[in-house]
């Protein structure tokens, strides 16, 4: 498997992940991902991303629910 941008070997490993939003942010230390050993940029796995995805929206939910 490799890096579609610079065609570097993908290893898996973990790497960081934040998601910034006006008034919070979401930061993983360590989602499981493939790293590219060239250039660090991390792709991530698909349950990894669903799992960035719950979170962002039990959030608004949360916010939604304090805002009644
Ligand atoms: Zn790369």
């Amino acid at each position: 498997m490799e890096y579609i941008f610079c065609k570097g070997k993908l290893e898996k490993k973990t790497a960081p992940f934040t998601v910034e939003r006006k008034d919070y942010q979401i930061h993983y230390n360590a989602l499981p991902a493939f790293v590219c050993v060239q250039c660090g940029e991390p792709v991530f796995e698909e349950n990894a991303l669903a799992l960035i995805q719950k979170s962002v929206k039990s959030i608004e939910e949360e916010k939604l629910r304090l805002a009644v």
